[in-house]
């Protein structure tokens, strides 16, 4: 920038005294003050940098005091993990950190509890969202049939898909609104029902009855409720023990 014939009054920022500077960033009267200042600027700068290496020091020397300790308080643990002591209490509270309290004013933290704690979550990486569900050998499942799919393809009703998927435990997973099967179970239970039940596949409701103990009426509502097959003969009606003991049938234990 070239100087200027404009004299502009200022205040030397070291010595206090008025001058006419010719530019409007000139902070000092003359050389020496810009000197003084320069040092003065450099003394605490190297002051500042004294401090800090100090109290790092410090904060490395209590952690290094610390960590020889089998019992330590809240606020200990906060300087470890350089965090706030009210992180901290968060932890014990949400049951992260065990904690113990000796007083009302006075809790105290083992120190192999915060390496267990530490070490009981490790960050893993969440699983892809086509790994929704696993099979029973833990595979994942990667091909699903929607139960609408499943009534179209196998001619089935809807109740009927979710009494067998639970009778023959069909993993099944609920994503974005519909319920998804596993495809290669659906494709065993399903295509595995008889077209055309043989005479004795057929079983009377009042068998069905005196074997799982029901009155009619609630026989009659298993019946209407998951949509099994009826067959009429007089004035008795049968129905496919299979469908029936695939809904009645208590759970067997594995
Ligand atoms: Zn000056």
């Amino acid at each position: 920038m070239a100087t200027s014939n404009i004299r502009i009054k200022k205040v030397c920022q070291w010595c206090g005294n008025e001058f006419e500077a010719q530019k409007t960033t000139t902070q000092y009267c003359c050389k020496r003050c810009a000197e003084h200042a320069y040092k003065e600027r450099k003394r605490q700068e190297k002051k500042k940098i004294t401090e800090t290496l100090d109290s790092l020091t410090a904060r490395e020397n209590k952690i290094i005091q610390l960590s020889g300790r089998d019992y330590l308080s809240v606020a200990e643990v906060a300087q470890i993990l350089n965090v706030t002591p009210r992180a901290v209490y968060n932890l014990i509270y949400r049951g992260t950190i065990k904690a113990y309290r000796l007083t009302s004013q006075w809790a105290v933290i083992k120190r192999a509890d915060i390496d267990a704690m530490i070490e009981a979550r490790p960050y893993e990486r969440k699983p892809k969202a086509t790994a929704l569900a696993n099979d029973e050998n833990g595979e994942a499942i990667s091909e699903f049939y929607t139960t609408k799919e499943i009534i179209e393809k196998f001619g089935v009703s809807n109740s009927w898909v979710f009494a067998q998927g639970k009778a023959h435990n069909i993993p099944k997973v609920y994503h974005r609104g519909k319920t998804l099967w596993s495809k290669s179970h659906c494709d065993r239970v399903f295509t595995a029902k008889p077209e055309t039940p043989k005479e004795d596949d057929w079983i009377s409701y009042s068998d069905v009855r005196a074997e799982y103990n029901l009155t009619h009426d609630q026989l009659h509502n298993y019946v209407k409720y998951h949509g099994l097959r009826r067959r009429k003969v007089g004035k008795y009606t049968y129905i496919l023990k299979s469908e029936i003991d695939a809904i009645l049938r208590p759970p067997t234990l594995k």
